[in-house]
C-alpha cells in the first residue's frame, strides 16, 4: 500500500498508541487533581489496537509507543505488545511510563518484546514529587527504574519536565543521577497541554538554559554526530565519555519539520498531531464494520491534511480542546 507521506513530504512510520487515559498520579502540567476519566466502552479493546496497528502496518507504520494516561494501569498490558509486537512489519515497540508500577510489569513486558522504555521522572525529591505529582511514588518509581535494568531493558531514557521557577533544583541532581546509573536523560519543555490554562511562555524552561546549567555544574556537552533527524531530542554527550543526555525542545526549537508520527487516543481517535485540534474517528469505523481499506483510507486523509506545524510560537495558536493524559503524550 502507498505509504503514508504528506504535502511536505514527511514519511510517517511511528505510531503512538494511547491505551487509557486514566493515571494513577496527578502531575500539575498533565491533568487536572479531578477528572472525569472515559467509560471502559469508549475505551478500545486490544483487539481493535491490533487490528488498527496491522493496518497502520501495511501503510508502512514501522514504530509503536505505548503511552496514556498510565499504560501501565490497563490490566496485562504485556499481552498487547506480544501481539504487536507479531505483525509483520512493526520492527519496533516502545512504552512511556511513569513508573509506578513498573517493579512488577518490567520483565513480562520485556519477554513479551517490549524494546525501548522511557520513564518519567521530574525530581529525586519526595516532597516535590508530591508537589508536582499530588501523590507520593518517588521510591516506586526508583524501584520500577532498578528492576527495568535488572530485566535486562538497554538505553533505558528517563523523561523530565523542565518548568521554570520550579524544576531549577532538580535539574542537576537529576543529570548526575543518570549519569551514574547509565540512564539517559531527556528534558522536555513545559507545553501548553496542561489543565487549567496554567502553561505560559514564561514557564518554560528552555533548551539552552538546561544545557547552560547541566555544563556549569556536572561537565561540558558535546553534541552528538549522526542523530537520528526524525528523532525529537537533541542528544548530547558529556564531554569526558560517561554518558548522554538529550532535549525535546518542542518550544524553542520545534521539530515539526521532521515529524513522522500519528496518534491513536485511549477512545480511538486518530491525531496527526499532538497539537491538532482535529481527529478522525477511528472507533466508529472499526465498531461499525468498516473494512481495512476503509481504515487504511482514513489513515490517508489523516496524514494527507497534516499541518506544517504546530504553531506554540506564533499568536496563531490554538491549544488543542484535550489535555495531555487524554491525548497520549
Ligand atoms: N503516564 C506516562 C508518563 O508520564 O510517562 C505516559 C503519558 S505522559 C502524558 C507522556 C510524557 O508526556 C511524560 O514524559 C510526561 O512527563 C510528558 N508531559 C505531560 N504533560 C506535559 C506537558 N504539558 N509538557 C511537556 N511534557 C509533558
Ligand atoms: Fe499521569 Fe503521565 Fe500525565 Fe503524569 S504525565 S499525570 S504520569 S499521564
Amino acid at each position: 500500500m502507498t505509504p503514508l507521506v504528506d504535502r511536505f513530504g514527511r514519511t510517517h512510520d511511528n505510531l503512538r498508541i494511547s491505551v487509557t487515559d486514566r493515571c494513577n498520579i496527578r502531575c500539575v502540567y498533565c491533568m487536572p487533581e479531578s477528572v472525569e476519566f472515559l467509560p471502559k466502552t469508549e475505551i478500545l479493546t486490544f483487539e481493535e489496537l491490533v487490528r488498527l496497528a496491522q493496518v497502520a502496518a501495511s501503510l508502512g507504520i514501522r514504530k509503536i509507543r505505548l503511552t496514556g494516561g498510565e499504560p501501565l494501569v490497563r490490566s496485562s498490558l504485556w499481552v498487547l505488545i506480544e501481539q504487536l509486537a507479531a505483525i509483520e512489519g512493526i520492527r519496533d515497540i516502545g512504552l512511556t511510563t511513569n513508573g509506578i508500577l513498573l517493579a512488577d510489569q518490567a520483565l513480562k513486558l520485556k519477554l513479551a518484546g517490549l524494546k525501548q522504555l522511557n520513564i518519567s521522572l521530574d525530581t529525586l525529591d519526595p516532597d516535590r514529587f508530591l508537589a508536582l505529582t499530588r501523590r507520593t511514588g518517588v521510591e516506586s518509581v526508583l524501584q520500577g527504574i532498578a528492576a527495568a535494568q535488572d530485566a535486562g531493558f538497554e538505553r533505558i531514557k528517563i523523561n523530565a519536565v523542565a518548568i521554570k521557577g520550579f524544576s531549577e533544583p532538580d535539574i542537576v541532581p537529576l543529570a548526575q543521577f543518570c549519569r551514574d546509573q547509565g540512564l539517559e536523560l531527556r528534558f522536555i519543555e513545559y507545553m501548553p497541554l496542561d489543565a487549567k490554562d496554567v502553561w505560559e511562555r514564561s514557564k518554560v524552561l528552555l533548551m539552552d538554559e538546561l544545557i547552560a546549567s547541566i555544563e556549569s555544574s556536572v561537565g561540558p556537552l558535546v553534541p552528538v554526530v549522526g542523530q537520528d533527524p526524525n528523532a525529537p531530542a537533541l542528544e548530547f554527550h558529556y564531554a569526558d565519555g560517561s554518558g548522554k543526555i538529550g532535549f525535546i525542545a518542542s518550544v524553542s526549537r520545534p521539530f515539526c519539520q521532521s515529524c513522522n508520527r500519528v496518534r491513536i487516543t485511549a477512545d480511538g481517535k486518530l491525531r496527526n498531531c499532538l497539537f491538532a485540534v482535529d481527529e478522525t474517528d477511528l472507533r466508529s469505523l472499526i465498531r461499525s464494520g468498516a473494512s481495512n481499506e476503509t481504515l487504511a483510507q482514513a489513515f490517508r486523509n489523516s496524514v494527507a491534511e497534516k499541518w506544517e506545524g504546530h504553531e506554540i510560537n506564533t499568536s496563531r495558536f490554538i491549544k488543542p480542546d484535550r489535555l495531555m493524559h487524554s491525548i497520549g503524550g
